[in-house]
């Protein structure tokens, strides 16, 4: 049977994880080694030559991070894929491979609070400018591009709005100038969204969200449909150093098995969410892309299998009521992060997107972002009531 051909469900279940050759073992062991013998020193210098990475020295090569790897680029659609230690550290890698000193990017302006300090400072450090326009503005992005422009950057579904990227729209502006189209796709996943088949370039996701799915666990991954771009990402990956430890490659493994139905259960969720929140008399605005008047509904219903589990809301009274709003709740959990089993709430001016206080890119004082998990949503209801009438 040709694996390529199995659904989404399947492969995250057994792509690159066939049951142990050696022992049997249905699951995949976990190898924690550090290093892994040679047959002798033409043995070494031949793997060396090669570029296989193959079982070297784990920052360059180790069989579990490798079927973790070997999983995601099949859930990707992509040639190849290379584990990172965060999600940060994927995104570096990715523009690391193509940019350099003196070159130049255009990012979308909705973005984790994180990344605008990768890009704005640690990149500009690095003599790699970046300009921030409204991703949905189509001619921003292409009035954007210059001379020494190396690619174009957005995140999927915008964090902490959910705006929502054109991808193909982008990808003829990006191509248009000879840059790839980079995409952050962790508020989407694979599961939802597979970016390399509307033109993207490269897929970068923080695994430490919904891949891993159980906040327990940090990682990214960069993927790319483009040969000589997965080398030498393969390259840099090892060169730079922010790999993933085995462990953590066997929890993201843990995690895939499950990504189908726990998005299932996020979206149905959120969906209902949104809907309460919608009608609440509290409530000022809702953003979930899955909403029929959110601007990026028609993008997303024509991208996404279904619309996610982040909802975010502006509570009406502003930024006091939202702050109450978010230390009221008590089954969403005030806390960073997202995708998550259990539902999270955050204040993206106060948390997130700190860094952005006073910038044209920080999000309103009184919203309010929700990570809606998979408990009960009779439950989830209640707490929101609850939270908003006080
Ligand atoms: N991308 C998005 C959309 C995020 O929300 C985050 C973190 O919240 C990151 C990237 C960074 O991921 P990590 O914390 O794994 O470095």
């Amino acid at each position: 049977m040709d694996e390529r051909t199995f659904g989404f469900r399947t492969r995250a279940l057994h792509a690159g994880t066939p049951p142990d050759g050696e022992t049997g073992a249905r699951a995949l062991p976990l190898h924690l080694s550090t290093s892994f013998v040679f047959d002798s020193t033409e043995h070494a210098a031949e793997l060396f030559a090669l570029r296989t990475y193959g079982n070297i020295y784990t920052r360059i090569g180790n069989p579990t991070v490798a079927a973790f790897e070997e999983k995601l680029a099949s859930l990707e659609g992509g040639l190849g894929a290379v584990a990172t230690a965060s999600g940060l550290s994927a995104q570096l890698i990715a523009i690391l491979s193509l940019a350099q000193n003196g070159d130049h990017l255009v990012a979308s302006a909705n973005l984790y609070g994180g990344t605008i300090t990768q890009f704005g400072v640690t990149l500009r450090r690095m003599g790699i400018e970046t300009t921030f326009v409204p991703g949905s503005d189509l001619d921003a992005v292409r009035g954007a591009l210059r001379d020494n422009t190396k690619a174009v950057f957005t995140e999927t579904i915008g964090n902490p709005k959910g705006n929502v990227a054109d991808l193909a729209a982008l990808a003829e502006i990006a191509h248009g100038a000879g840059v790839p189209l980079i995409v952050d796709n962790t508020f989407a996943t694979p599961y939802l969204q597979r970016p390399l088949t509307f033109g993207a370039d490269v897929v970068v996701h923080s695994t430490t969200k919904y891949v891993g799915g159980h906040s327990d666990v940090l990682g990214g991954f960069v993927a790319t449909s483009n040969d000589e771009l997965a080398a030498t990402l393969k390259f840099h990956q090892y060169a730079i150093g922010a790999v993933p430890g085995p462990f953590d490659c066997y929890l993201l493994l843990r995690g895939l098995k499950t990504l189908g139905v726990r998005m299932d259960r996020h979206c149905a969720n959120a969906r209902a969410v949104a809907a309460f929140l919608v009608d609440h008399p509290s409530v000022e605005k809702v953003y979930y892309p899955g909403l029929a008047d959110h601007p990026g509904y028609e993008v997303a219903t024509a991208q996404m299998s279904d619309f996610g589990g982040m909802v975010s809301f502006t509570a009406k009274g502003g930024v006091d009521v939202a702050r109450k709003v978010c230390e009221s709740t008590s089954l969403f959990t005030l806390a960073e992060s997202l995708g998550g089993v259990e539902s999270l709430i955050e204040m993206p001016s106060a948390m997130t997107h700190a860094s952005t206080a006073g910038s044209t890119l920080e999000p309103p004082v009184n919203l309010i972002r929700l990570s809606v998990g998979i408990e009960d949503i009779d439950d989830l209801l209640a707490d929101l009531a609850h939270a908003l009438s006080l």
